[in-house]
């Protein structure tokens, strides 16, 4: 099978997506991008989650046509392609509706920086303008305001979490709500402290060396 390992990455993604409870329905769309060769592996329109194969996850050419899979790729098409057209450092685009994130969106307000993780979004998240849902205006709308960040609000919609991979594509898609619920949440018990720009930048310092060093021996 073509991009078998994406195909199934995708699906599990969305089955994490919906555990989590970041999804529901058929509510998002998830994709990622080969490096070497510019293939997606997308989500298909209108399938629930919960019974999505790796079989229905379409395969497709850097221009968007199909190479395989037999149903027909989500309607966010033209969104998750104008990301990757814009963001050569961009591997995976998860698009959900997820609840307090899209609070914000609703509100026409970016999610403040009231949590370090944020951070993984590259600060607050801003609000790109409304336009229909499936539609090149809503594609060019979210590519503007995205800019070179990690992470953007479609207003009354939802949000757009990108990365170099699918593992961080998700990451920051679980931080953009974590954050609007830390702040929706603040905000119904008094007036939310903000992080400031220098607070932010050393985070960002920071990020770069957080985790397990690489090449650690995993046999001790
Ligand atoms: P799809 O089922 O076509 O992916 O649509 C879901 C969605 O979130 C549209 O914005
Ligand atoms: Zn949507």
């Amino acid at each position: 099978m073509l991009l078998a390992d994406q195909r199934s990455a995708v699906v599990a993604a969305c089955r994490d997506l919906l555990a989590a409870g970041l999804v529901r329905g058929t509510s998002g769309n998830v994709s990622v991008r080969e490096q070497a060769t510019g293939t997606i592996a997308i989500t298909p329109t209108g399938v629930p989650y919960p019974g999505m194969r790796a079989s229905d996850v379409a395969a497709l050419a850097p221009d968007g046509s199909q190479l395989a899979g037999a149903l027909k790729p989500t309607s966010e098409l033209a969104l998750h392609l104008a990301v990757y057209r814009d963001r050569p450092d961009v591997g995976a685009v998860v698009h959900t509706h997820s609840v307090f994130a899209t609070t914000f969106a609703v509100l026409g307000e970016q999610i403040p920086p009231v949590h370090y993780l944020i951070v993984r979004a590259g600060g607050a998240v801003p609000v790109a303008p409304y336009a229909r849902y499936g539609t090149a205006e809503l594609a060019e709308s979210c590519v503007r305001t995205l800019g070179r960040g990690f992470a953007v609000l479609l207003a009354n919609h939802g949000v757009v979490a990108v990365g170099a991979d699918l593992a961080a594509a998700m990451a920051v898609a679980e931080a953009v709500e974590y954050t609007a619920e830390l702040a929706w949440r603040a905000r119904q018990a008094g007036v939310p402290q903000l992080l400031d720009a220098d607070q932010l930048a050393a985070v960002a310092e920071a990020f770069a060396g957080y985790g397990q060093p690489s090449g650690r021996d995993e046999s001790k």
